[in-house]
């Protein structure tokens, strides 16, 4: 059997003839950018939310970097964030000119909070939070702490669609939550996609500007802007995906629990929901130190899998002027080491789970290592 690590056609299956509907509707509309489709989604992922606003963006990227130029943080500021994040959570703060500083995970691979304290100066604006693999930072604690040293609170929810602490959904915890759409996300679109959410009035009108040019009013440009508009398909085909939501993220939640009775084997460990949170398992990610021989052996057996992320922020190319070197970060270091996510995609069926376990529990039985 071949099990691929994600499959998106699948997903695209489930509510096909509402997808292809919606399709050829905005199609014939004759409006395809920033129209009725964009406004009605950005006022029905509000809704989903709790937050009071939303602002659809290019992408996930832009939703990070708008949002942080829209709380006024650029050179000279600090932002505290985890170290094993995509690299995208840097990036959104990067490019604004400001300083990333890294935090260690905990063990459910978020920023640990006990360790964000101790990295606190006086350039510190802002903490951001990345709810990675769709599991969830400890809110309670994270936001106490900026109220204690007045700094903002910025969250990255590329991963966590619904996820949710103490029934509040990510996202509506601090100053801005940013989204992204990209197709493999919980909630992905067809291309790319992205989106800021925020309970402030001038930090939503603000980012309407930043995304169209800077302009407000058309030929009208108040401040050097960009080019970062939700586009009238993508709106209209999310619209249709954020009807499924509740099931879309149900189905994660049987599949993840199902891996989590089903997985026996010494030599991993499996990903756990911390108390009081709904993980929305984006991905479902386990650790071994025999990695590269565990994902070898999967692929030799169909079980298609990916490392989320192999080289840390820090120790990235791009990221060598911040001065970093290895061993600064070792728990960062370490789960890069050992993550592997294994097959977990909308549509999944029993059969291609069972064998995805079956091959995992086998694995170390002498002979096949
Ligand atoms: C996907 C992702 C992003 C970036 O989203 P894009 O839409 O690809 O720009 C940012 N942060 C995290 C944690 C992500 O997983």
């Amino acid at each position: 059997m071949q099990v691929s690590a994600n499959r998106l056609d699948r997903g695209f299956e489930k509510y096909q003839a509402e997808f292809e509907k919606k399709a050829v509707d905005v199609l014939r509309s004759g409006r395809y950018v920033l129209g009725k489709e964009v406004s009605a989604f950005e006022e029905e992922f509000a809704d989903f939310t709790g937050a009071k606003y939303c602002v659809g963006v290019g992408s996930g990227l832009d939703a990070l970097s708008l949002g942080i130029r829209a709380l006024g943080i650029g050179q000279g500021d600090e932002v505290i964030v985890q170290g094993n994040t995509y690299i995208a959570s840097v990036m959104g703060i990067t490019i604004n000119g400001a300083m990333p500083v890294f935090v260690e995970p905990d063990m459910f691979y978020q920023i640990d909070a006990t360790k964000i304290e101790e990295k606190i100066t006086p350039k510190t604006r802002a903490v951001m939070v990345v709810h990675l693999y769709g599991q969830v930072a400890c809110m309670d604690s994270i936001v106490e702490l900026c109220k204690k040293h007045n700094l903002m609170l910025i969250e990255d929810c590329a991963q966590s669609h619904g996820a949710c602490f103490d029934r509040k959904m990510t996202g509506t915890f601090g100053e801005v939550g940013c989204f992204s759409f990209y197709p493999s996300k919980n909630l992905g679109g067809f291309g790319e996609g992205g989106a800021v959410i925020t309970n402030n009035r001038e930090v939503a009108d603000f980012i309407r500007i930043l995304r169209n040019y800077g302009s407000e009013k058309r030929y009208y440009n108040k401040v050097i802007g960009t080019n970062s508009r939700l586009d009238e398909l993508q709106a209209g085909l999310l619209r249709v995906r954020l009807r499924h939501m509740e099931e879309i993220t149900q189905e994660r939640e049987r599949q993840a629990e199902y891996y989590g009775a089903g997985i026996q084997n010494a030599q991993i460990i499996l990903p756990n929901g911390r108390k009081r949170t709904r993980t929305v398992w984006h991905q479902y990610v386990l650790r071994v130190q025999e990695r590269k021989f565990f994902q070898q052996y999967l692929e030799q057996n169909g079980v298609g899998t990916i490392i989320h992320y192999p080289i840390p922020p820090h120790m990235a190319e791009a990221y060598g002027y911040l001065g970093y070197h290895k061993g600064d970060l070792p728990i960062t270091e370490k789960y890069a080491e050992e993550v592997l996510s294994i097959p977990m995609y909308s549509g999944m069926t029993r059969e291609e789970q069972d064998w995805v376990i079956e091959m995992i529990n086998r694995f170390g039985e002498s002979g096949n290592q």
